[in-house]
């Protein structure tokens, strides 16, 4: 069985990272979005809430389910018996920084990470200028599920 993962913060999901696992719901048999729970992060939106917009944008699509974890990426992905890491790339600065840490897990495991291009019409969105927006009253609606803006 073809399990991939796809680990991030997810504060809050958008419509970049619904793009990616949409597009890559054909090539694996399960996705499971992984939450990374940094105790040293400061979040937007709390865990459950985060949890809860990704449970409410996947709702219909039986292959998606949603975990959280701590701790290094590539040991969460042996405990549930993923071979496959999920990242999505927007820009440059994304493959370099992506580079750095697949090359890594390759290092330390058997664990593949698949990079899928961002379509052109969501590479300018991250969760952060969503952040931004939310802080001063914006309308996110074009960036975000409506679950999440709805909020
Ligand atoms: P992290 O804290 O690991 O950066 P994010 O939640 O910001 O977590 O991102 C998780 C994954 O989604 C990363 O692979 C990131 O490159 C990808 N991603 C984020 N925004 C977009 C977007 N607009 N288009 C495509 N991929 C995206």
């Amino acid at each position: 069985m073809k399990i991939a993962i796809f680990p991030g913060s997810f504060d809050p999901i958008t419509n970049g990272h619904v793009d990616i696992i949409e597009r890559a719901l054909p090539l694996f048999d399960k996705i499971i979005i992984a939450i990374g729970v940094n105790s040293d992060k400061r979040y937007m939106f709390p865990l459950e809430q985060r949890k809860q917009f990704i449970l409410n944008t996947f709702k219909n699509e039986a292959k998606i389910s949603v975990d959280t974890y701590q701790g290094l990426t590539i040991d969460y992905c042996k405990k549930i018996g993923a071979n496959f890491i999920l990242r999505g790339l927007r820009n440059p600065a994304d493959f370099e920084f992506e580079k750095a840490i697949a090359h890594t897990n390759r290092e330390l495991s058997q664990i593949e990470t698949i990079f899928l291009l961002t379509s052109a019409q969501t590479s300018f969105i991250s969760s952060s200028i969503v952040r931004d927006i939310l802080k001063y009253e914006g309308d996110v609606s074009k960036f975000v599920p409506s679950c999440v803006s709805a909020k």
